[in-house]
């Protein structure tokens, strides 16, 4: 099968399965596990953070980094497009008591900070406490600038918040601009990464802030029954995912222009290849029924998934070869409509 729905379906290639099972292993909750105290040092190393904390998914990173930043009955400030408002079950609020004000996400994945700070509460009975502001960098494929970032920091030191990054995909944006990570991570006191997605690993996020924040996360963690025994093996497959698969995740950026270029010439499809930034191409159609095109596509061996707004998403496990057999099964269905 060819699947373009995710950057989260990639098998682990063999090398990587072989760094895990020769993985020295011990009980994590006592902290005695070589893998995964060194995947955390190399993370927050990479990072510019003091500490970084292993999490089962990236879900419970952010939930965590929110319940660890927040108490019950303060409020976090984060986009209407934003993973960890609509995505991610309402866990700040069912789990952590903590509410989101969520603010529209501007055509470049940014917010308009002029809403921003109109939203942030004065200190009144009547309203909770702003505690926080999360950004998500990438967007929906899209980087957000450092101005946007910097800007975004200053009016956090004005209020007095703190900053959360949403970096599932924080080294796309890195790999994109050309920079390390840590350029990115710079204006934040928290960041949550995902290993499971465009960096290949088979199950991982981390969490990454200052010593204080992790120890606090860390608690969290295990009430959220995030505290994992033998993760030495997991975390392998995420120090395999650092090191060797950052730099490749240019491919994939290249891979989606060159998706998003074959997709623009077929006139039923609305495609703008200048908007692909990263690994995501979002594909409209007026004439396409996208459920009957994955239909079809699905008896050819290829999966997307359809939607009012068709995403294709490129990862490690497909290449130009799969692009064009995508685009010629596209074709396909088109013609024989
Ligand atoms: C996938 C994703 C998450 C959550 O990660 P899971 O490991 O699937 O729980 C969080 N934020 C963003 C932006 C994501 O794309």
């Amino acid at each position: 099968m060819l699947d373009f729905r995710s950057d989260t379906v990639t098998q682990p290639s063999n090398a990587m399965r072989q760094a895990m099972l020769s993985a020295p292993v011990g009980d994590d909750v006592y902290e005695d596990d070589p893998s995964v105290n060194k995947l955390q040092e190399m993370a927050a190393e990479m990072s510019g953070f003091d500490a970084a904390l292993f999490t089962p998914s990236g879900t419970q990173a952010n939930l965590i980094a929110l319940m660890s930043h927040c108490e019950r009955g303060d409020e976090y400030i984060c986009g209407q497009q934003a993973h960890n408002y609509i995505y991610e079950g309402g866990g700040a609020a069912v789990l952590g008591s903590v509410q989101a004000q969520p603010i529209e996400n501007l055509a470049d994945g940014s917010l308009d900070l002029t809403k921003v700070r109109a939203s942030i509460k004065s200190d009144d009975i009547h309203f909770v406490k702003t505690k926080l502001i999360s950004l998500e960098n990438t967007i929906n494929g899209k980087v957000l600038s450092h101005d946007f970032m910097a800007q975004t920091q200053a009016l956090a030191f004005e209020y007095n918040l703190r900053m959360h990054l949403d970096g599932a995909r924080a080294f796309n944006a890195a790999v994109k601009l050309g920079e390390p990570i840590s350029n990115i991570t710079q204006y934040f006191d928290s960041a949550s990464i995902c290993l499971s997605k465009g960096l290949g690993a088979p199950v991982g996020s981390l969490l990454l802030g200052d010593s204080k924040f992790i120890n606090k996360a860390k608690r969290w963690r295990k009430t959220c029954g995030g505290g994992m025994r033998q993760a030495g093996m997991l975390a392998a497959a995420g120090i395999f995912a650092l090191e060797h698969n950052v730099e490749r995740l240019a491919d994939d950026h290249l891979n989606a222009r060159y998706l998003a270029d074959a997709l623009e010439n077929i006139s039923e499809l609305d495609v703008n290849p200048a908007l692909v930034q990263t690994n995501m191409v979002f594909v409209k159609s007026k004439q396409v029924d996208f459920l009957a095109l994955a239909e079809y596509l699905k008896s050819q061996g290829i999966l997307i998934s359809p939607g009012k707004v068709l995403r294709l998403v490129t990862h490690l496990n497909v290449d130009k070869t799969s692009i064009d057999t995508l685009v010629a099964g596209i074709k396909d269905f088109i013609k024989e409509k």
